[in-house]
């Protein structure tokens, strides 16, 4: 295959990635093995801008407090902090009201709530659910365990040699016993985009709710949670440059009410007595006890930090990131690149010849360079494409087309040393 390479330096002046790399101090503190560190393992979980940093450590310092329940100075500042954070939640997914958005310690908590408060509740036996074959673990096995439960079945539409869901095949799965649906909107594994706002129309022609797993999506691309008229959102902090343990689930406020709570405990009731618990009022009566609260202000300032870049500008660089990796490293002889949808984002899947995953992985690493191998938490993914684990570089707006170049030397190291 010709390699001519794309305009590279163009979309990078134009975005200016040097200057958001400044924000990230660890982009700058670590040199694996005395190496320039090439961070492509943002899948996985991304890194923090100072601004985030900041935000935390000012709280620690200045307004740390339990929240909702004192009414001296810093549980107030605590209080107001938290509940500014749900509306950068709010903001960033572009929900109605700020009672939609409920915080949880990432998108596996997100899916496990929907799976407790709605699943448990209006899911029995002989109903049906449907997921894609493109599922991360943490959208398929909450749904088994439901089945298992209740005795419901688990329908998967299939994908094709590209990575993309049937849609014919999807549409063709949904029947009068069809109770729920569960989609990601981009493929962790693969990068594949979901026509989610499509699959959202079937269910609902139907009165069928739809969960869609946004946990890649949300770093990538600008999600309008009316525009796309799914019932449930779900996605984490840790891949949106804020910190782990936190996270948060988009859910319409009507269908957010009729549910059961998912945890029990402090905050989410309105009275106690030993006979009877009234519950609080959505989102309070889904956040049982002491919150993360530090997580989730971080989490907010982390929103506020991509809006300020603007989700549409990040996409376009990381676009361009994806099609320079996929020009080059396709180029490669004997590297089989394994996902290549029409639609994609950030996630460059791949082979190396007969090379196990991991030795590629630990060799690129040598050379400073982050990738993550394995399957990636989506066993049915590798299980369709007949392999074990493939090696995954993920895209982040601070990665460069030098990073991009690092990667592919490195790839070409690989493959003379087991050429
Ligand atoms: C990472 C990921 C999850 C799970 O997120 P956690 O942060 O581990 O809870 C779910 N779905 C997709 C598509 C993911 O990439």
């Amino acid at each position: 295959m010709s390699a001519t390479p794309l305009r590279k330096p163009s979309a990078d002046t134009a975005f200016d990635v040097e200057r958001i790399r400044a924000d990230f101090p660890i982009l700058h503190n670590v040199r694996p093995h005395g190496k320039p560190l090439s961070f492509l393992d943002n899948a996985a979980s991304s890194q923090m801008p100072q601004q985030v940093i900041d935000r935390i450590v000012r709280y620690e310092t200045h307004e740390h407090a339990n929240i909702h329940r004192g009414v001296h100075l810093l549980s107030t500042l605590a209080t107001e902090a938290y509940e500014g954070a749900r509306r950068s939640v709010q903001r960033f997914l572009n929900a109605k009201e700020d009672r939609e958005i409920i915080f949880t310690t990432g998108c596996t908590e997100g899916v496990n709530l929907v799976m407790h408060g709605y699943g448990r509740k209006f899911i029995g036996a002989g109903d049906e659910i449907i997921v894609t074959h493109l599922e991360h673990h943490s959208n398929i096995v909450p749904w088994q365990m439901l089945c298992e439960e209740k005795g419901a079945k688990l329908r998967v539409a299939p994908i094709d040699d590209r990575g993309e869901v049937i849609q014919e095949a999807y549409d063709a799965l949904f029947n009068e016993r069809t109770k729920f649906v569960a989609i990601s909107h981009v493929s962790n594994a693969l990068g594949t985009i979901n026509p989610v706002r499509r699959m959202i129309d079937v269910a609902h022609a139907r009165g069928i709710p739809v969960l869609v797993d946004g946990a890649q999506a949300a770093p990538h691309i600008a999600v309008d949670v009316q525009a796309l008229d799914c019932d449930f959102y779900a996605f984490s902090g840790h891949k949106v440059c804020g910190p782990t343990g936190s996270g948060a689930l988009y859910g319409k406020a009507a269908l957010l009410e009729k549910m059961q709570p998912f945890k029990g405990g402090g905050d989410m009731i309105l009275s106690v007595t030993f006979e009877k618990t009234t519950f609080n009022t959505i989102p309070h009566k889904f956040e049982a006890g002491t919150p993360p609260i530090m997580p989730m202000i971080g989490l907010g300032a982390a929103l506020d930090y991509l809006s300020a870049i603007g989700m549409d500008r990040i996409a376009a660089h990381e676009h361009a990131l994806l099609e320079y990796a996929t020009e080059q490293v396709s180029a490669l002889d004997g590297v089989r690149i394994i996902g290549t949808a029409r639609e994609k984002a950030a996630v460059l899947s791949f082979y190396v010849g007969e090379v196990h995953p991991h030795d590629v992985g630990t060799l690129l690493d040598e050379e400073g360079v982050a990738v993550r191998t394995g399957h990636h938490c989506a066993q049915p993914v590798m299980q369709r494409f007949g392999v074990p684990a493939t090696v995954r570089a993920s895209f982040a707006f601070y990665n460069t087309f030098a990073e991009v170049d690092a990667l592919v030397e490195a790839i070409r190291k690989v493959q003379k040393l087991f050429g």
